[in-house]
């Protein structure tokens, strides 16, 4: 059967050799004789897959010898309970709304202590990042959050902000190995798997070393940073497979070029779509042009109806998965890593077709 250009915004479609060689590997693991999901986290085999692993996410995305990577479980959104948990020393912590998640987070970690709102783009629906100098930003609070890329707006930081010596906290959910970040400007950065690294069920935290140690006293031993760093992440079973996975996934990346290769295809797939949608007489996408996110690009026909068409015929023709979410409608393409540049010019072709036919 043909596959299908996979638009979903999670999870969401992974490299075909990634899937092939998990494919291969799937009944004997280099001559083990067993599966990968098959393996104890104890043995000798999955300890070199997991150190190996490590040691590629601290090559591919360069983080540096004073950071932990903590392989977790509970998906991103329980992690907006652990940042609180495990960063509130005064109890007092900056939030800057952008979307959904990044408001869930903040509404989460108001069960922990006082949140200060320093910045929200509520009031254009979303459609924006807020600038340095608009962020409200209290110097003693005890670290500043933010959503770097919103997966349900197609919105993305395009600065990291400045916060001074209050440690910076991202969940880059989305954005994740899509191009190089400094991590040395991050306190915490956090990200759910299913999007750009591997199948759901694994949550990667990266943590400056200095953070941890300063967990509530009432935090479940699970749910504590420095439990996994201690313990390599093994102080309970880790979620295996997709950490093997993700190891297979670095991999693929690093035959790219790495995370400037992967910026610069992600930015040309990017562009093929945004440009199409700045001249397009039939499709508009809402988002201000400065914070279009390299990711999720949401657009609109600004008639349900039509969307509604576009959605139906899009998925008969393999372009699956472009609902936008639930909760805001319109159309969403989210174009991550994997998704190769020929999926996204096909689906501009369609697209012209489409307004040919409608506009
Ligand atoms: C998908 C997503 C989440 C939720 O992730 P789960 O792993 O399902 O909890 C949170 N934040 C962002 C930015 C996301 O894209």
């Amino acid at each position: 059967m043909q596959r299908v250009y996979n638009f979903s915004a999670g999870p969401s479609m992974l490299p075909v050799p990634v899937l092939e060689k998990a494919a291969n590997e799937m009944l004997n693991y280099e001559g083990s004789g067993m599966s990968v999901m098959e393996m104890s986290h104890r043995s000798k085999v999955y300890d070199g897959i997991i150190t190996s692993v490590q040691q590629k996410l601290r090559e591919v995305m360069g983080i540096p010898d004073n950071y932990k990577v903590l392989f977790m479980q509970g998906g991103a959104s329980s992690q907006f309970a652990m940042v609180p948990l495990n960063l509130m020393k005064t109890g007092k912590a900056d939030y800057v709304v952008t979307g959904q998640f990044s408001g869930k987070a903040a509404e989460e970690a108001k069960k922990f202590g006082e949140v200060n709102l320093a910045a929200s783009s509520k009031d254009k629906t979303f459609s924006y990042i807020p600038a340095q100098e608009e962020l409200k930003l209290n110097p003693d609070a005890d670290y500043v959050h933010i959503c770097f890329n919103n997966t349900i707006f197609g919105t993305k930081w395009n600065y990291i902000p400045d916060t001074g010596d209050v440690p910076l906290v991202a969940d880059m959910s989305s954005c994740i190995l899509s191009e190089p970040f400094d991590v040395s400007r991050f306190g915490v950065i956090y990200a759910g798997a299913q999007k750009n690294m591997a199948p759901a069920g694994l949550t990667v935290v990266i943590v400056r070393e200095d953070l941890l140690g300063n967990a509530a006293p009432n935090t479940p031993t699970m749910f504590n940073w420095k439990t996994m760093a201690d313990n390599d992440s093994m102080y309970n079973t880790p979620p295996c497979y997709c950490i093997y996975v993700l190891g297979l996934v670095l991999d693929w990346i690093k035959e790219q070029g790495g995370l400037e290769a992967m910026k610069k295809i992600n930015t040309n797939k990017a562009q093929l779509l945004y440009s199409f949608l700045e001249q397009s007489k039939l499709f508009k996408t809402p988002v201000r042009p400065d914070c279009r996110s390299l990711m999720n690009a949401t657009f609109v026909t600004g008639n349900e109806e039509l969307d509604a068409l576009f959605c139906k015929e899009t998925a008969a023709a393999g372009f699956v998965n472009l609902k936008g979410h639930r909760s805001v409608g319109g159309m969403r393409a989210s174009i991550y890593n994997a998704m190769p540049t020929e999926g996204v010019e096909k689906l501009v072709e369609f697209m012209k077709a489409f307004e040919e036919a409608h506009a």
